[in-house]
């Protein structure tokens, strides 16, 4: 029986392109591909409702290299999507071949997307994964150069699509013959098209050589001020903020508190300088429930270690320039 591996993000086109392989008779299986700036649930959800085998892969650490410098650059954002398709396909053509699939298809829509789905990009992508003559992209095969898989007859090409372009009228008639009915919008997923995340993620990137997983996750968080080249502070906004934000500190970072009234977690990554914490136990205790001009207490935690910082709360629009 010919074996299939299918991308998935679990939106309606990666759905259709399932069950359209599907519906040949080809066993599937899907693969979602997470990394700490776009996650499974999506796929999850929908992979249930398709009642499909999903794989999760985890791909943060080849992905943070192509992050910080993309061969084909960035989108609007700092979304390097050309890279991560080529990433992802790459990623799914080593599970093909360790694992004996036949193919691999994708969800792709020529014309869907004008800089990464071009006829000329479908082909680089295609191309620079390695893959090209094993990959599918059922919703819009019959315009695009016939694969393996359908020159060895395991998939009917007549039996493919010829869709094209923005419009969803053709996926959205496909959906009902297939008697799909529930599927998320197409909107969201991928936080590096969020422009404030995209923001925070620069900065990190300009100023932090060595990016972890716990430095991504502080990028969901708060406010971010820079300081200086070395230091930059976070600020929760809520209660939830604050939380995640303690949760995600490391002992040598220095988090902030004020004391005699209540006030926002504060976070200085590997902590900073007494003139540095001294600005920042200002910040806090402007950000803080304290009137303008009253004086508040704040306490600076590190290595277990605390001190107090004695400071007054002042007008927060003097900080704006250091928002990022
Ligand atoms: S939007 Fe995000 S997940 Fe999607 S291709 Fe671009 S970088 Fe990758």
């Amino acid at each position: 029986m010919t074996k299939a591996l299918g991308l998935f993000s679990g939106g309606l086109d990666s759905i259709l392109a399932t069950a359209i392989i599907r519906e040949q008779g080809i066993s599937v299986v899907v693969v979602n591909f997470k990394t700490p700036v776009f996650g499974p649930e999506k796929a999850i959800k929908s992979a249930q409702l398709l009642n499909i085998p999903l794989k999760i892969v985890d791909i943060t650490s080849p992905f943070l290299e192509i992050l910080r410098n993309p061969e084909h650059g960035y989108g609007s954002f700092m979304n390097p999507c050309i890279d991560c398709h080529i990433l992802m396909l790459q990623e799914a053509g080593k599970i093909m071949e360790g694992e004996g699939f036949d193919f691999i298809f994708t969800g792709e829509v020529l014309g869907q997307r004008p800089m990464s789905q071009n006829k000329g990009t479908l082909k680089l992508i295609a191309r620079k994964s390695g893959y090209h003559a094993h990959l599918l992209r059922p919703l819009s095969a019959k315009l695009l150069p016939e694969t393996i898989p359908e020159k060895m007859g395991q998939v009917d090409r007549d039996s493919l699509l010829d869709i094209s372009g923005r419009s969803r009228k053709r996926q959205m008639a496909l959906a009902q013959r297939l008697g799909i009915s529930e599927y998320p919008t197409p909107s969201g997923g991928c936080l590096l098209t969020d422009p404030g995340f995209s923001r925070r993620l620069k900065d990190l990137l300009q100023y932090l050589v060595n990016v972890d997983n716990q430095d991504i996750e502080l990028l969901k968080w708060g406010r971010h001020l820079r300081l200086d080249k070395d230091t930059k502070l976070i600020i929760g906004r809520n209660k939830k903020e604050n939380d995640a934000i303690h949760g995600l500190s490391k002992p040598q970072d220095q988090v902030l508190k004020t004391l005699n009234v209540p006030g926002p977690a504060v976070l200085i990554p590997c902590g900073t300088h007494l003139q540095n914490q001294k600005l920042a136990a200002t910040i806090c205790a402007s950000y803080s429930d304290a009137l303008e001009g009253t004086p508040v207490r704040v306490m600076v935690t590190q290595n277990h270690i605390s001190t107090i910082i004695s400071t007054k709360a002042v007008d927060k629009r003097s900080f704006k320039n250091l928002l990022i």
